[in-house]
């Protein structure tokens, strides 16, 4: 395909240490080396070397950054294109000063996810692969990393592809019965088209299982921390967010005040919501309470409720109780290092099910526990198996689920021994579900939307 050369700045906004423009397309080699001063030209080198240089201002003849240039020649790389990467020092001024300069020589500047949507475009990645580098951009734990990376590698595209093979044979076959009918096979056909519809489906649901993990490791696990006041929600949160690295993002424009907001407890992101309330709050803490801990409750995935073991239950902890009927949900008896005067047995019988945790914050006992049982909430033993990859794109879930359907339709028309060819027009749309999983049958206005989620230089 032909495209004009594009470039951005590939690296996060702000003072890092090296930031690089990154140059895609036929004219990236000689844009660079209008202005680049070295040992060598960079039309002579090879390729998927690095050099040390200057960049020279074309006016003054002056050298005004210094700088490494990596030279990527087509096809491997990235983009499938000409590539040349100038590393240079990380300041705004002097990164923007390099980005003038390769525009002032003929690039233009890329729209966000630009770059990804050429390696898919010229065929390097298919779709969900693309998706993956956007979920690997702002992926928040290792956990997630590494899920978005098993996408990128391609093992949701693999799958996806073997299970359309399967589909594509169980059509062919039918095929094969249209078009000889006096090769009376109907029954056979219909036995061999169920099994492997039934056999696709029951992948398709294995993927779909991974999904709700997959979710929270993508967005993160929506966490409310309530109680009373004064029983330590704000010890909690503080001891969370402490002993655990706080999330880092390369995601330009993400606030501070929205990184301190996650919390990687073992591999699980928490997202703890509302913790301006908690923290600003602390002199009108008789005004919130339980009112404010419902409109919490109605966007938590996870609860943690707080008890202050040192006094008699009160109307407002059993209201609590009740407030989170139905919800994942922690208990944390608290301020285990004082005279206790809970009855114990009653949270027990309160918290139903739900793991109770007796903690002294104060101390800095229970943290561990509590990070165990969330952890094990969230990734039962077994779920996190070598090659596992979580589904997490509401896209692919989407068309997974529809593909499903489909196929129920089939197996569905299969048992009502209606002709042969009806059932096969479900299979085919299921086949073509799929198929937009990867990329395929995908109107371009939909690729658009998708690529420009990305952020600018990826
Ligand atoms: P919040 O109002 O629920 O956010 O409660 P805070 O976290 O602000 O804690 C209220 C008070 O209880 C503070 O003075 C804390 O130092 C104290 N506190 C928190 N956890 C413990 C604990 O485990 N033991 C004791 N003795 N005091 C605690
Ligand atoms: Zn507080």
């Amino acid at each position: 395909m032909d495209f004009d050369t594009i470039a951005a700045i590939s690296t996060p906004t702000g003072e890092g240490a090296i930031a690089i423009v990154r140059i895609s397309g036929d004219k990236a080699l000689s844009i660079a080396d209008a202005f680049y001063k070295g040992k060598h030209s960079l039309k002579d080198v090879d390729t998927h070397t690095i050099h040390y240089g200057h960049l020279v201002d074309p006016q003054t003849e002056e050298p005004v950054e210094e700088v490494m240039v990596s030279v990527l020649h087509a096809p491997k790389t990235f983009t499938k294109e000409d590539v040349v990467e100038i590393n240079c020092h990380g300041g705004l001024v002097s990164v923007n000063k390099v980005l003038d300069l390769v525009l002032s020589h003929g690039a233009r500047i890329a729209e966000p996810g630009e770059f990804t949507k050429r390696a898919f475009l010229n065929g390097r990645i298919d779709l969900s692969q693309a998706e993956g580098v956007m979920d690997l951009i702002r992926a928040k734990t290792d956990r997630a990393m590494n899920a978005a990376l098993k996408q990128v590698d391609g093992r949701l595209s693999d799958k996806v592809r073997r299970l359309r093979q399967k589909l594509l044979e169980t059509v062919a076959n039918v095929e094969v019965n249209i078009d000889y009918p006096e090769y009376d096979a109907e029954s056979v056909t219909l036995e061999r088209l169920r099994a492997h519809a039934k056999e696709v489906r029951a992948e398709i649901n294995e993927l779909l299982a991974t999904a709700k993990q997959g979710k929270i490791l993508r967005e993160g696990l929506a966490t409310a921390i309530i109680g009373r006041p004064n029983v330590g929600k704000s010890s909690l949160m503080n001891s969370l967010v402490h002993e655990n690295k706080a999330i880092v993002t390369d995601v330009p424009g993400t606030t501070r005040d929205v990184l301190e907001e996650y919390v990687n407890v073992r591999g699980v992101p928490l997202r703890l919501i509302d913790t301006a309330g908690i923290r600003e709050t602390e002199d009108i803490v008789e005004k919130i309470g339980v009112e404010r801990s419902h409109q919490v409750l109605k966007e938590a995935d996870l609860v943690l409720l707080v008890i202050n073991s040192a006094e008699r239950l009160t109307d407002e902890d059993e209201a609590l109780f009740q407030a989170i009927e139905g919800l994942n949900a922690v208990v944390i008896l608290n301020k285990t290092d004082l005279d206790q005067k809970v009855d114990a047995g009653r949270v027990k019988e309160l918290a139903q099910e739900r793991p109770v945790i007796t903690a002294s914050l104060l101390k800095d006992e229970g943290i561990e526990e509590l990070e165990q049982v969330i952890s094990k909430l969230f990734f039962e033993e077994g779920v996190e198996t070598a090659d596992l990859s979580y589904i997490s794109n509401a896209r692919h879930i989407g068309l997974l689920n529809q593909a499903k359907q489909s196929i129920d339709e089939a197996l569905a028309a299969a048992e009502m021994a209606v002709p042969v060819d009806m059932v096969q027009i479900d299979i085919t749309r299921a086949w073509e579900q799929l198929g937009e999983i990867v990329g395929e049958n995908v109107h371009d206005s939909l690729i658009d939307q998708l690529f420009s989620q990305f952020c600018l230089g990826k």
